[in-house]
């Protein structure tokens, strides 16, 4: 197979060093999630394991069985199943799983018993998303179900999870209600006789703007990959780089249309170079009129409609040729667009853009890693447990 022209560079450095940076914010354990194919980075468990994450996460339990293949040993825990999901395999695989339901509970418990090993869940508490997990009316039976299937040997209750809706505006009112809605939980949780060892609130923008306080182990998804949600902070590093090259460049006269449409129209004597990425590449269509690339240095402008396959770039007097080199996105050092550019010209958010990236770009994880030499130790597999007490 050939390589395709167009190559998306993974930075694992960089990676790390968010790792690295959030773990020296969290108390207790780092939870790094690697759902969605890591953010579209690709794998990067050995980097994050290695730089202090803890613990593992992702959303499916496809996912998490893809994990488990690369490391046998991290604690992982997924949080979005269905009651008829394989729940032997997970056990089987120590893999844990978020429970917001009595029917995940007792689907999980059947499994426990079945393999003669409790499965390790999370109980799982809507603390305001409005979304997953379980109702806060729910709340209390759940937990006197899941002591009683704790007794039995079938189910060992790990963990206490929660899902802020609002943590990345500073400040928010609804962040103190929802941690308030979390701390009750526990105190029930603890009432019906559980003793979760990590209690899990905190994503990416609680841990950036300090809003969550009672957790012990943060699940740290878009951090990692240089996206602060909260717009806050500037020390995270971007991890990708989109790059391509142009496959087709000719000089157009005055007046001439570009694409479906002809939404762009060229105002005077021009050069148009095309591009071999489009919107089934990750290019969203919606950026179309503002959207630029870096060229010979200088940004340029895609124009007229995103096809599926391939764009239009304007590069004026620049006489550029088939071949040379254009980068679509990257850290922003060297002018070009970053990924949160991209974002608001498509009006969206950057996890959008960076989980978008289609499958015909070659992925090129960069083997500019520091060497074991220079990193700090690896963090020894083992699962974090809480210090003090839950009460
Ligand atoms: C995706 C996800 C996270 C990670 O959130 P970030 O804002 O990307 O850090 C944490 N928890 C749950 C339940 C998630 O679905």
């Amino acid at each position: 197979m050939t390589k395709s022209l167009s190559q998306l560079k993974v930075d694992a450095a960089a990676i790390a060093a968010n790792t690295r940076w959030f773990a020296d914010r969290t108390a207790g354990g780092l939870l790094a999630v690697v759902k969605a194919d890591a953010f579209g980075h690709g794998d990067v468990v050995r980097t994050v394991t290695r730089a202090g994450a803890t613990w593992l996460g992702v959303a499916t339990l496809d996912e998490a069985f893809r994990v488990r293949a690369v490391d046998a040993n991290t604690p992982l825990i997924c949080w979005l199943t269905s009651p008829s999901d394989d729940f032997d395999a997970a056990v089987r695989q120590r893999i844990d799983v978020a429970v917001p339901s009595a029917a995940h509970l007792h689907a999980l418990a059947a499994a426990g018993r079945r393999a003669g090993v409790a499965a390790r869940v999370h109980l799982h508490i809507d603390v305001g998303m409005g979304r997953d997990g379980t109702p806060v009316g729910e709340w209390s039976p759940l937990c006197s179900i899941a002591r009683h299937h704790e007794r039995t040997g079938a189910v060992d209750v790990v963990g206490i999870m929660g899902h802020l809706s609002s943590a990345d505006l500073p400040g928010s009112p609804q962040t103190r209600i929802e941690g308030m809605v979390f701390a009750n939980a526990l105190r029930t949780a603890v009432r019906r006789g559980l003793r979760p060892r990590v209690r899990h609130l905190a994503a990416t923008a609680a841990i950036i703007t300090g809003a969550a306080k009672g957790h012990n182990l943060a699940r740290i998804g878009a951090g990692l990959y240089g996206i602060d949600p909260s717009n806050t902070s500037d020390v995270l590093m971007p991890a990708l780089e989109l790059t391509t090259r142009v496959v087709h460049a000719h000089g157009a006269r005055a007046h001439t249309g570009v694409g479906y449409g002809h939404d762009y129209v060229t105002a005077g004597p021009t050069r148009l170079a095309l591009l071999p990425l489009g919107y089934a590449d990750g290019l969203p269509r919606s950026a179309a009129g503002r959207a630029e690339v870096l060229i010979r240095g200088r940004r340029r402008p895609l124009v007229g409609r995103f096809s599926m396959d391939m764009v239009v770039v304007d590069t004026g007097t620049d006489s550029v040729q088939p071949g040379e080199p254009v980068t679509v996105f990257g850290t922003g050092d060297d002018g070009a667009p970053t990924v949160t550019e991209w974002a608001r010209w498509a009006g969206t958010i950057p996890h959008e853009i960076v989980t978008g990236i289609g499958t015909r770009v070659t992925r090129v994880p960069n083997v500019d890693v520091p060497s074991a030499t220079e990193r700090p130790a690896p963090v020894p597999h083992r699962e974090k447990v809480a210090h003090g007490s839950l009460a």
